[in-house]
């Protein structure tokens, strides 16, 4: 993505930031930062069909997500927990992003967001959307399990569930 780099360029070295968490895209920080403070889909579901658990002992992050199932498609997502900026916002972008999808496009999407979390150059697809904010963090990582806690926990409960 060009227009990114030209991004880069212009904020330039003299760009000293003092924020403790890894210095992303500033849009992309931005993005990460809304959902922190402003969680989507925070709580829990009554009567979930898939419940996971991820917890991160190298940053203390913990979540549970839960979903809801009908005739194959996620209809209901929410997450609880609590932790970095990174592993809750990553929760509440995870829940947004599979509301209305199948479980196989899901599963497909958290298998993309596991590579895209591994190779800091993987070309994320179409279906990412916003989830690509996360990209960054691939540079750093010691924080990739905080942005990849809560797609562990979802694929751990659709695993167990169809077990
Ligand atoms: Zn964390």
């Amino acid at each position: 993505m060009p227009w990114r780099r030209e991004y880069e360029k212009q904020r330039g070295s003299s760009n000293v930031s003092h924020y403790p968490e890894p210095e992303l895209d500033e849009l992309y920080r931005e993005l990460i930062l809304d959902h922190y403070r402003n969680p989507r889909n925070h709580g829990k579901l009554s009567e979930p069909d898939v419940v996971g658990e991820g917890y991160n002992p190298l940053c203390g992050d913990e979540i549970e997500v839960q979903v809801r199932l009908e005739d194959g498609r996620i209809t209901e997502a929410a997450f609880s927990g609590r932790g970095c900026s990174i592993s809750q916002a990553s929760g509440s972008m995870m829940t947004e992003a599979v509301k209305g999808k199948s479980v196989d496009d899901v599963v497909a999407l958290a298998d993309a967001f596991m590579q895209m979390m591994k190779d800091p150059d993987f070309e994320p697809p179409e279906e990412m959307g916003d989830l690509e904010a996360f990209q960054g963090v691939a540079r750093f990582p010691v924080r990739v399990k905080c942005a990849t806690l809560a797609w562990h926990a979802l694929q751990e409960g659709l695993k167990r569930r169809s077990d």
